[in-house]
């Protein structure tokens, strides 16, 4: 009897044996399936996991790439994607209702979107290596309800003069976004230093005109475009939209709304 029990041990032992191998080497493949998977899909969202030292050289890497010529015929007849970082906020365009703020902080009341932080402080400290201290980051994501705040303050200022709240709106919206227009709210544009025309002075100024396309950022309301963005010049206001496309727009002297309608097209 007792050899019996034996033997059903061993082949219980066998049976136990055989299926952690399976189970770990299942396991194993999908685990490796799935790393791929999230590689293929945005090495972006990857990098969050990874180390400073890896990060930094990622992004270095990518900076690289984009300082060989863009061939625009190229791209033209693919399939266009407006991606997250493309998304259009302007007075007519209100944050999209599906868009997801995913945000980091950028010091401990200045937060920016997760994806682009990287490199936004990575221009920050090159330009820093090229010797312009005198920058930082005034203001960068708003949550819509703080710009609600703002904006009712504003509109009750005016109440207070005398105007109808009608007539108080419409001055206000001339000085601030709607909440939900503002491209503070995509957590996607940082407003520098004083947050004044005084900027466009400034050597961090001029440094941005030349690189911040390597960063994937845009002067996203210049001068001759106030009548397609149907806003003033501002030179302290900078919007991520990725190095592709930052370049592209820069090199057609196209703003954000002009890109998109080409890319439509
Ligand atoms: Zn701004």
């Amino acid at each position: 009897m007792g050899c019996k029990y034996e033997v059903k041990d061993i082949k219980n032992k066998n049976y136990i044996l055989v299926l952690t191998v399976l189970t770990l080497t299942i396991g194993f493949g999908v685990y490796v399936y799935g790393v791929e998977k999230v590689d293929n899909k945005d090495n972006t969202l990857q990098l969050a996991s990874e180390s400073p030292n890896i990060k930094t050289k990622y992004i270095e890497e990518i900076i690289e790439s984009t300082k060989e010529n863009v061939d625009l015929t190229k791209n033209k007849s693919s399939e266009v994607k407006i991606d997250w970082n493309l998304t259009l906020v302007n007075s007519e365009n209100k944050v999209p209702d599906n868009y997801i703020v995913s945000l980091e902080n950028i010091d401990q009341y200045r937060k920016f979107d997760s994806r682009a932080i990287d490199f936004l402080n990575k221009m920050l400290s090159d330009m820093k290596k090229d010797g312009i201290k005198d920058i930082w980051v005034q203001s960068a994501y708003r949550s819509i309800e703080s710009q609600y705040k703002v904006f009712e303050e504003q509109v009750q200022q005016y109440m207070k003069q005398g105007k109808s709240r009608e007539e108080a709106e419409d001055l206000t919206q001339k000085e601030i976004n709607k909440p939900g227009y503002s491209e503070h709210n995509l957590g996607l544009a940082v407003d520098f230093n004083y947050v004044n025309n005084q900027f466009e002075n400034t050597k961090a100024f001029v440094w941005l005109k030349k690189n911040a396309e390597k960063y994937g950022f845009i002067l996203r309301y210049e001068k001759e475009k106030e009548n397609i963005t149907g806003v003033e010049y501002e030179p302290w206001h900078w919007r991520y939209v990725g190095q592709e496309h930052a370049k592209k727009i820069n090199e057609m002297n196209m703003c954000l709304e002009e890109y998109i309608d080409f890319l439509k097209k």
